[in-house]
């Protein structure tokens, strides 16, 4: 097995993040891999103490290292989210949202959904404007790089990973922002004829997702439907907090040039410190990582270490466990070595 060094940018942040950090420590430590960690704080206390330059020092490693790990980061004033979106170019979310057996749901049916998401435009980049008292507007932006960017990789992942791609949109209403996302999610496929393309009108999708979930893998979507759908898609397997989400920056040729990781959970502050935290999400990121830098055989085992604990009810208390955070992570480890061992 390779023992070659695998540098990560850690972006480290405010309230839980520390101990999500010790587990992150404690996880690859029991890694067959060397990975060496660039650490820079965005605690909000070193922003605020460092303005700029902090934010600076993240964007420049994660430049030189091109993958970075993000923990939770309290926003004041400038939102560390949005700058990083912004310098770095990342055009495409991927959030995954899986069942994990153990985790209680009100919603019984398997969910094994992939969302790949345009992260930009649609109408989050502009704040609309007042047409007198009565009426107000805002501008919906499509753009055909992201578009592009996002196709390709909702089609490499299915590719790799055997699945469907069901794109969605309202192309018959909106026939030239949604038709022009649809028309080059065709141009990609043309590329792909061997993968599966269906395409659903977005409203339509939403039911069909409930009524039949295991009909869908991978879900190419533009920016605002993707945001409703992750929220959508955790909720119906049963938490928002053990979800993990990729973010990636692309060359012309649609290859990855930066890739970041994050937890969908915030800081947490009212459990901060106190060692009972569930570090799943961060871990499953780490699982992102590991399969984005070409290591899928440790990716899944982490994985499959963290759902095959959970499953045991061995969790954190916010799943009605009894296990500390650092017991949780050294359940998750013991489970993974005995995966690793030969
Ligand atoms: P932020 O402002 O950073 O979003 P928040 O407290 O408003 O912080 P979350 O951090 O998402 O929002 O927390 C919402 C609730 O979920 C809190 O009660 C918190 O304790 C709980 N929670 C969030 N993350 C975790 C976690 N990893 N483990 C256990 N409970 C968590």
């Amino acid at each position: 097995m390779s023992t070659s060094t695998l540098r990560i940018t850690e972006l480290l942040g405010d309230g839980i993040g520390p101990e999500l950090e010790a587990a992150v420590a404690t996880v690859a430590a029991a890694l067959p891999i060397k990975l060496e960690f660039d650490k820079i704080d965005w605690s909000l206390a070193a922003r605020e103490a460092q303005g700029e330059s902090a934010l600076n020092a993240g964007v420049d490693s994660l430049q030189r290292t091109r993958v970075a790990l993000k923990y939770p980061t309290v926003t004041r004033g400038l939102s560390p989210n949005a700058i990083l979106r912004r310098r770095c170019d990342f055009s495409v979310i991927y959030r995954p949202a899986i069942s994990i057996p153990g985790i209680s749901s009100n919603f019984k049916e398997n969910v094994n959904l992939h969302i790949v998401r345009v992260a930009t435009g649609g109408t989050y980049e502009d704040p609309g404007q007042l047409i007198g008292h009565h009426a107000a507007v805002s501008l919906r932006l499509v753009e055909r790089d992201p578009c592009e960017h996002a196709a390709a990789f909702a089609f490499e992942l299915a590719r790799r990973s055997g699945w469907s791609v069901t794109s969605a949109s309202k192309h018959t209403i909106q026939k030239v922002t949604d038709g022009l996302f649809e028309s080059v999610v065709d141009e990609v496929h043309d590329r792909y004829p061997f993968v599966e393309h269906r395409r659903e009108l977005f409203d339509a999708l939403l039911a069909k997702i409930i009524i039949s979930p295991q009909q869908y893998q991978v879900v190419l979507v533009l920016n605002e439907y993707g945001d409703f759908l992750s929220d959508m898609a955790s909720g119906l397997v049963g938490s928002l907090g053990t979800g993990a989400s990729g973010n990636f920056a692309f060359d012309d040729d649609n290859s990855v040039t930066l890739a970041m990781f994050d937890p969908a959970g915030g800081t947490a502050p009212d459990i901060a410190g106190k060692n009972v935290c569930n570090p799943s999400a961060i871990l499953l990121a780490l699982g992102m990582l590991l399969d984005h830098v070409g290591r899928p055989d440790l990716g899944s085992r982490l994985r499959d270490s963290i759902v095959e604990t959970i499953g045991t009810g061995a969790t954190t208390r916010d799943l009605q466990g009894s296990l500390s955070t650092t017991q949780f992570t050294s359940a998750v480890v013991d489970r993974m070595r005995s995966k690793l061992a030969p």
